[in-house]
C-alpha cells in the first residue's frame, strides 16, 4: 500500500513549481521592460536583446517546471514518460485511494436508509391491563399473560 507520494517526487514537483513561478515572472519582466522603455530608442537593440532572452528563458523554465511538476506529481509511468503500467498503477495508487476515499466519504454523509434500503417498521400493541408494549401479532401480553 503506497498512501504517500516519496520525498523525491515532493521535491521535484515543488522544485517545477518554483521554476514555473521563476519562468512566469521572467517572461512577464520583458513586458514591464517593454512598457517602460516604449519610445526610448536609446540601447533599443541590447533592450530588444535581452527581452528576447528573458522571454525565451521564461518560456523555456515555464516548460521545464510544468514538466517537472507533472513528473513529481504522477512519477515517471504514471505520468506517461516510461511506458509500464505496472509501475504506473503503483505511483498512480495515492490519487486512486484518495478517490476511493473521497467516493465513502461521500457515502458515509449520505441517509443510512438510502444505502441500506427502507428499515421495517415495528409496530407495538400496548397492554390494556399493564400498559407493557407487545408485539403487533402477539396474542398474550408477555408481562402479565392478559389477552391482546
Ligand atoms: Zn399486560
Amino acid at each position: 500500500m503506497t498512501r504517500r507520494i516519496s520525498g523525491e517526487r515532493k521535491t521535484a514537483f515543488y522544485l517545477g513549481t518554483v521554476l514555473m513561478i521563476v519562468g512566469g515572472l521572467l517572461f512577464a519582466s520583458t513586458f514591464v521592460t517593454f512598457i517602460a522603455n516604449f519610445g526610448d530608442f536609446t540601447n533599443f537593440e541590447s533592450n530588444a536583446r535581452s527581452q528576447m532572452v528573458r522571454a525565451l528563458a521564461g518560456m523555456a523554465l515555464l516548460v521545464a517546471g510544468g514538466f517537472l511538476r507533472g513528473v513529481g506529481a504522477r512519477g515517471l509511468a504514471g505520468s506517461g514518460i516510461v511506458l509500464d503500467p505496472g509501475r504506473a498503477r503503483k505511483e498512480l495508487e495515492p490519487y486512486s485511494r484518495m478517490a476511493g476515499g473521497m467516493v465513502k466519504d461521500a457515502l458515509d454523509e449520505l441517509d443510512e436508509d438510502l444505502v441500506a434500503g427502507p428499515r421495517e417498521r415495528v409496530v407495538m400493541i400496548k397492554c390494556r391491563t399493564c400498559r407493557k408494549l407487545n408485539e403487533e401479532d402477539s396474542k398474550f401480553c408477555q408481562e402479565c399473560g392478559a389477552e391482546i
